[in-house]
């Protein structure tokens, strides 16, 4: 069964006119109910990370300072939120469910949350709408309990994974793949295991033949156990913040292909959503939803 996290926390108010997409978490299950990919059974609901988890990827004194409300001014304009207690309880929310989801996926195949992603997020600082970064915090749940011994990180959002990138430096367990586009944010980029710069306005068919070119090739070196698969759909050529061209059928082929070499190979994949900001909310849900409605097709 294709187990999804997702708590209606994760649809938190912003301030009118804020340009992250919070609809988008409500409107992506509505969506998946209504057309019938999901039913109601397709969902949990994950409970809070604890703090020692978080303290295992985050440090102590960020820590604090996220749960006492006291970020700097500047701190908390990095990350693009207005910062409430509200807005951590949404964050904890979500990397539990990432966690979960690595479970589940160890038992069905893949599992999915319904928002994640957050690899901007370093160890000590939050950016670019990320506060903790789940993919981390489950990858460390993994190998603490000896559940996997080699993650593969395929990092296919616009922006590179910078935060996943310098957290997992030097932890060899965890081999991070970043594709993303050249001349855009992060403007300072970490070194992933693997990156690859896309110039402005890659279309289709270059994206995925890179894609085809790196992933079978890495999946052979590299020997996972477990991968996190970051599905943002920012390669949108209708994102605002993306600068790739790809289309929504590119977008669906590029996710079919991650999740058919998964499972060709039996290596369990949970799939954190990552951005996704065209102009049109429509685009956006109907791009994630197809990475949805793959899973449902090619696992159950
Ligand atoms: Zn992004």
């Amino acid at each position: 069964m294709l187990k999804i996290a997702y708590s209606p926390i994760y649809h938190h108010p912003l301030p009118p006119g804020h340009r992250f997409p919070m609809a988008k978490y409500s409107l992506i299950p509505e969506q998946l109910l209504y057309e019938g990919t999901c039913t109601e059974d397709n969902f949990f609901e994950p409970a809070k990370l604890s703090e020692k988890q978080i303290l295992r990827t985050h440090t102590q004194e960020y820590w604090t300072k996220l749960k006492t409300n006291s970020l700097t001014r500047q701190e908390e304009r990095k990350t693009g939120f207005p910062l409430t207690p509200k807005l951590v309880e949404r964050e904890i929310t979500i990397c539990q469910g990432t966690i979960d989801n690595a479970k589940h996926a160890l038992e069905y195949g893949i599992s999915m949350n319904i928002a994640g992603g957050t690899h901007h997020a370093y160890a000590n600082s939050g950016e670019g709408f990320c506060l903790l970064n789940d993919i981390c915090l489950a990858s460390h749940w993994l190998l603490d309990n000896n559940l996997a011994n080699q993650i593969l990180v395929v990092d296919l959002d616009v922006h590179q994974g910078n935060g996943t990138a310098k957290i997992m430096q030097s932890e060899k367990r965890v081999f991070t793949f970043s594709m993303h586009g050249e001349k855009n944010y992060p403007m300072h980029k970490e070194s992933s295991d693997l990156d690859i710069e896309l110039p402005d306005g890659t279309e289709d068919g270059l994206y995925l033949q890179t894609l085809e070119n790196n992933l079978p090739r890495l999946i052979d070196e590299v020997q996972p156990d477990f991968i996190f698969f970051q599905s943002g759909v920012d390669v949108l050529a209708t994102d605002k913040l993306g600068r790739l061209g790809l289309n929504m059928e590119g977008c669906k082929q590029r996710d079919k292909f991650v999740l058919e070499r998964c499972k060709q190979n039996n290596i369990p994949v949970a799939v954190n959503m990552g951005g996704g900001y065209s102009h049109k909310l429509s685009d956006i849900v109907d791009a994630h939803a197809n990475t949805f409605r793959l899973a449902q097709e090619i696992y159950f």
